[in-house]
């Protein structure tokens, strides 16, 4: 037996569950199970990365700065107040590394992402899950499991894997009720896809309202640059001050400060890309229920669909699994009978209801 042993919580970490991207026996599958955008990067994101490859050689800046003026002009932002990670996983774990540790407390709510815990964990912190109130965030929950020792709280918004979303009167109670010195982590990983006559701004007004508050973007989603591996976090001047002490230098190659800003840049594509999730989200949200399966109205690239119980769940991915359509289970975020089904282009759409309407009419016969 070994005597080296590990930091407290460490092995208290359950590993994160990736969506599946294989079927035994199909050659080809149509993956809706990350929530990753099904046209790919801009070609000009492609094309920027393709250009980067002969500079491997050097090493990256470590400020990051072209990205973050880029991040700062498109979402009009004061470009200092902004870090850049390896995804927005990276930004979330400089906060929790960064405010949280032994005896600290981290609220998460019940359907929320279940990389708070592993960070929480990662820093010594005990997560603590609040419940949610049919699907959606509970300000008062959130608020009653305050303590002493609460230090940060975590808020997906949109949420994954409900798809649904706090206003913004909520999010700003929430924001005004926690004690100054509590950190609101605002996870803005889906905010382009939320309706709305003007773009939502994924909480950065909050931000600038209240020193305690910071949200984290990404590249990941609407950008499709998940395999990248780029997000970024927006706060006080002294939050960002203290999370870029524990970055790494180097932490975000050349090839991916570039292909990032390329992406960021092409707003004609970003605009495609938004205007397809949102047609095909509103098709296969009609076309489900339909079928008799419920839903949430969406605000991201996915939609939750729910069934009577785990069981038909369970036997609708089957059925969908055998037709190589690989959509994502979530009895681990607490919904048995749900299935979070990814918005794909028309072919993914048409083939994951094919799936689903087979599966009810076998279940018929
Ligand atoms: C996908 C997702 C992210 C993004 O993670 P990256 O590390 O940026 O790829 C963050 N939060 C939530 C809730 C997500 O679903």
């Amino acid at each position: 037996m070994t005597q080296i042993t590990p930091q407290p919580g460490i092995m208290d970490i359950t590993l994160y569950q990736a969506g599946k991207s294989h079927v035994t026996g199909q050659a080809r599958v149509i993956k809706l199970s990350a929530n990753e955008n099904p046209f790919g990067p801009s070609p000009k994101a492609i094309a920027a990365a393709q250009a980067a490859a002969p500079d491997l050689h050097r090493y990256p800046s470590t400020d990051h700065a072209e990205l973050r003026t880029a991040i700062g002009e498109v979402h009009d932002l004061d470009p200092d107040r902004i870090i850049c990670g390896v995804g927005s996983d990276e930004v979330l774990q400089f906060i929790t590394q960064s405010y949280t540790g032994p005896g600290d407390e981290v609220i998460y709510t019940e359907h929320g992402f279940s990389m708070y815990p592993i960070l929480a964990r990662q820093a010594g912190a005990t997560p603590v899950c609040v419940p949610e109130r049919d699907r959606r965030v509970d300000v008062d929950q959130i608020l009653n499991a305050v303590t002493d020792q609460t230090r940060l709280v975590f808020l997906t918004n949109p949420g994954n894997p409900t798809g649904t979303m706090l206003d913004d009167a909520e999010v700003a109670r929430l924001a005004q009720a926690l004690p100054a010195h509590i950190l609101l982590v605002v996870d803005g990983a889906y905010a382009e896809f939320v309706r709305g006559e003007t773009p939502f701004d994924g909480g950065a007004g909050l931000v600038d309202a209240h020193p305690n508050v910071i949200m984290t973007r990404t590249f990941s989603k609407v950008y499709g640059l998940g395999g990248l591996r780029v997000g970024w976090g927006y706060g006080a001047r002294e939050i960002i001050d203290v999370l870029n002490r524990v970055r790494q230098p180097f932490n975000l190659s050349n090839l991916s400060l570039n292909t990032a800003e390329a992406a960021l840049r092409d707003r004609d594509y970003l605009s495609f890309c938004m205007t397809e999730n949102a047609k095909w989200r509103d098709w296969l949200a009609a076309e489900l229920e339909a079928l008799g399966v419920a839903s949430d109205e969406s605000q991201t690239n996915f939609i939750l669909a729910r069934f009577a119980d785990q069981e038909e769940a369970e036997a609708c991915d089957a059925v969908l699994q055998s037709r190589g359509v690989i959509v994502r289970k979530v009895a681990g975020y607490g919904i048995p009978n749900g299935l979070r089904i990814t918005v794909g282009d028309e072919e993914g759409c048409r083939a994951v209801v094919a799936g689903i309407q087979a599966f009810k009419e076998g279940a018929r016969a």
